[in-house]
């Protein structure tokens, strides 16, 4: 394997400085894939801990590694430190104790301390590290992959890759060598599943997309090869990278499996009209709580409620608050809530009701909650944040309520 000498160093160098706390390092990125550029790549590595590293042993650990710029590839290293117990079961964001890239050198050479505080966190990338090391990962110190890493759930790649992927439309022209064959490798595993490198991700693309952006990724794959510079149309570049882009985000909303609700609203969908359009995917007990509907609106009672008996009341088109709301909708929809507000103290023995919407920011789904207050609770505005309770089926209220607002 290239760099074998090195890798050894930098492995001695980190048992050293961690000492009994190193659980491992492994070796991810093009080299474990077999397709390392020596002025295209970096030596991408995780080492993982059992306990959190001091800073000493974090300022220690990169001084030496500065040592060994000089021998490792033209972009450098990029390494995470990472808890055991964040591997497995796999944690997403994936907490971080140190990272270290050579993007960075600037603000470690000025000033590691701020550095060494400031590097700490959560990192999604981590999630597409750690499928990568899943699939080829190489052990340099410590236990086989598979002892230390649990598989990444394919929801999580999926977000790691989006998140990898977004702005790429703005950032084509500035990497456009890197974002081309990435693409490449994300569609690959979107539609087919596979775990790809640069290189095999390029020849994925060469074979899978439509004819017009085989050039593109043509170019890009030499220039991988041979590690000259990628030369390319700027206009070329974002014309790929809208496509690609859309291609992506489509095979992705694709499947319910994919999404988480956060996940949708960065990607510009609004997750209620998403879940009703996909078989209630994240509301699965829709039928068993909705009270009434008709076609302007629907009412059910909440899956994590904060009070017994707390209803929400939702429109059937996408307004994103109330404010947008055309105004005989709204009036209708104020007017079935006296109703249900009624229904609701009277079926649930509250003694009041209280009402509020709070919908805010463009991928929100306007929604009326109607929260009860019972006699053990004090009155005032702490019912609005009273803490989410599980949901207890009762299937005599539920009749009973529906039977009210049948014909409100
Ligand atoms: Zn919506």
């Amino acid at each position: 394997m290239m760099y074998e000498n090195l890798l050894r160093r930098f492995t001695e160098m980190s048992r050293a400085v961690f000492g009994e706390n190193l659980v491992g390092v492994y070796l991810h990125g093009s080299l474990a894939m077999g397709c390392l550029n020596p002025e295209k790549s970096d030596l991408d590595l995780i080492l993982v801990v059992e306990n959190s590293p001091t800073f000493n042993e974090k300022r220690c650990f990169t001084e030496k590694l500065m040592t060994m710029r000089a021998d490792a590839p033209q972009k450098g290293f990029e390494l995470s430190i990472v808890k055991r117990e964040v591997c497995k079961p796999f944690l997403y964001p994936t907490p971080f104790e140190f990272h270290y890239s050579d993007g960075h050198i600037e603000a470690v050479l000025s000033d590691l301390s701020a550095y060494i505080e400031k590097m700490q966190g959560t990192d999604k990338d981590l999630g597409a590290h750690f499928t990568v090391i899943n699939h080829y990962g190489i052990p340099l110190y410590g236990p086989p992959v598979k002892e230390i890493f649990a598989p990444v759930p394919k929801k999580n790649y999926i977000d790691s890759i989006w998140f990898d992927v977004q702005n790429a439309v703005e950032d084509i022209s500035e990497a456009p060598l890197y974002i081309t064959l990435n693409f490449c490798r994300v569609l690959g595993f979107l539609k087919d599943g596979l775990v790809l490198s640069k290189k095999t991700g390029g020849a994925w693309g060469l074979e899978n997309l439509p004819e017009k952006y085989r050039a593109l990724v043509k170019a890009a794959e030499d220039a991988y090869a041979s590690g000259d510079e990628m030369h390319a149309d700027a206009e070329a570049l974002s014309d790929f990278a809208e496509y690609m882009t859309a291609e992506i985000k489509s095979a992705i909303l694709a499947d319910p499996e994919n999404v988480t609700g956060p996940m949708l609203t960065d990607m510009g969908v609004c997750p209620t009209c998403y879940s009703r359009a996909h078989n209630n995917c994240f509301f699965p007990n829709a039928a068993e709580t909705q009270l009434f509907e008709n076609e302007l609106f629907e009412c059910s009672l909440v899956d994590i409620p904060r009070a017994p008996g707390h209803t929400v009341i939702v429109s059937r088109e996408h307004y994103k608050d109330m404010m947008e709301l055309p105004e005989e909708l709204n009036a209708e929809i104020y007017r079935f809530a006296q109703k249900a507000m009624c229904a609701i103290r009277e079926v649930y023995g509250a003694e009041s009701v209280y009402l509020c919407t709070m919908c805010d920011g463009p991928m929100n789904h306007f929604h009326v909650q109607l929260i009860p207050r019972y006699s053990y609770e004090k009155r005032g505005s702490k019912n609005f944040v009273k803490a989410r309770q599980p949901y207890v089926a009762d299937a005599e209220k539920i009749k009973l309520l529906r039977e009210k607002l049948k014909n409100v």
